[in-house]
């Protein structure tokens, strides 16, 4: 695939668009590239079709879920998920169903109408088969280092999780012949109910409660899983984290939450980036921030300070006369940015600390340089800013 196009351009909206601008720009992009509107089309026009809604489904997916939408703003495509977007693998999902979910059931295409009142008499009718079973996810914490998130880092994470049964392979069955169509549901893994309201009947449909809208039942279950199809395991799994990551952000793994059985899709694990305190640097986003305190000698006749960077120790020269309060600017020390583009700065903070007492030789030793004219404020010479602080409340 080519690059990819910002989700606002995707959509056609601008980046302050309200939730129901949105929802609408979806809508339109819906309702002109959903693959059933191309069924007569050409195999290029169909492929067009189909990648244009994928785009369209995906911009919709982040750009409608407030914490999504913030993340891609701030980081671009760098803070949203690797492989955002709905799951394709069954299928592009009923178009009345997509924008009933839309607007809660009152658009239908085809012309307007009310989808359940359709389908009770046999107009759009439901298409979706039965449910393909899917894992839950698992949500868990991954600690990281100040380290870590410099450099990028792989980690092994401890979870517990369902896997198929190495007896019957998740089919809970010992024979494949032992799986049946559900008695209940026939097959199709939902039942119908009928709701009468003020627009007349309408059809509702639900999961079915045998079989759990699977469309199968077991018969002759597996001794080892009881019928489940599934194991509960301890695994690690590896997971690359990439440099730049913030504390509350969360990494998508694909695939490696709990399994479902019977040929079901795997939930995926979900990581939620927690980082440590740093017992000197403090972080902004890409910046970080060190403070120091230096003697007032130092800060008279300059000195070099060793300042605890990520991964090396780097030096600071510290200029003779050095104001308390110098914030110094040590470009490129900081983190790099999540998104892959440069880096953050290092900021060093100097303050400059004053002896709280003084005795014998060092008193004196003060004592005449106090006589010193160097040392006496003169607004006419440095520090004209310092100096107009006079004449400001604090
Ligand atoms: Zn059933
Ligand atoms: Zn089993």
């Amino acid at each position: 695939m080519t690059e990819k196009r910002d989700y606002y351009e995707v959509l056609g909206i601008q980046k302050g668009a309200s939730e129901d601008d949105i929802k609408q720009a979806y809508r339109k992009a819906a309702l002109k590239w959903h693959p059933d509107r191309w069924v007569s089309g050409t195999d290029a026009e169909k492929k067009t079709a189909e990648e244009k809604f994928k785009e369209a489904s995906e911009a919709y997916s982040v750009l409608s879920d407030p914490q999504k939408r913030a993340k891609y703003d701030q980081f671009g495509f760098a803070g949203v998920d690797s492989g955002a977007g709905p799951d394709w693998s069954q299928g592009f999902g009923n178009l009345n169903d997509i924008l009933n979910n839309l607007f809660g059931g009152n658009f239908s295409f085809g012309g307007g109408g009310f989808s359940g009142f359709e389908s009770f008499f046999g107009g759009g009718g439901r298409s979706q088969g039965p449910r393909t079973l899917r894992g839950r996810d698992i949500r868990t914490r991954v600690t990281l280092t100040l380290e870590d998130v410099a450099s990028g880092c792989t980690k092994e994470v401890s979870i517990e999780r369902n896997r198929p049964c190495p007896d019957c392979n998740g089919r809970g069955a010992q024979n494949e012949s032992d799986i049946k169509t559900c008695p209940t549901c026939h097959g199709s893994g939902q039942v119908q109910r009928v709701v009468s309201s003020l627009f007349g009947r309408t059809v509702t449909y639900e999961a079915c409660p045998q079989c759990g809208g699977e469309g199968k039942s077991v018969s002759n279950p597996c001794k080892r899983c009881g019928g489940s199809g599934m194991e509960r395991r301890r695994e690690t799994v590896r997971v690359k984290i990439p440099a730049g990551v913030e504390d509350g952000m969360q990494i998508t793994v694909r695939g490696e939450g709990n399994s479902a059985p019977r040929g079901g899709v795997n939930g995926d694990l979900l990581l939620v980036v927690s980082i440590q305190q740093h017992p000197q640097l403090k972080r902004d986003g890409a910046n970080l921030f060190y403070t120091r305190v230096i003697s007032v000698t130092d800060a008279m006749l300059g000195t070099t300070i060793d300042i605890p960077a990520i991964g090396s120790t780097q030096k600071l020269k510290v200029d003779p006369g050095t104001q308390s309060g110098t914030v110094v600017r040590m470009r490129g020390q900081g983190l790099p940015s999540v998104n892959g583009y440069g880096r953050g700065d290092l900021y060093v903070k100097v303050l400059v600390w004053i002896p709280r007492k003084l005795r014998g030789s060092d008193k004196e030793a003060i004592e005449k340089l106090a006589q010193s004219e160097a040392v006496k404020p003169d607004p006419t010479r440095d520090d004209r800013e310092l100096f107009e602080k006079e004449s400001q409340y604090f």
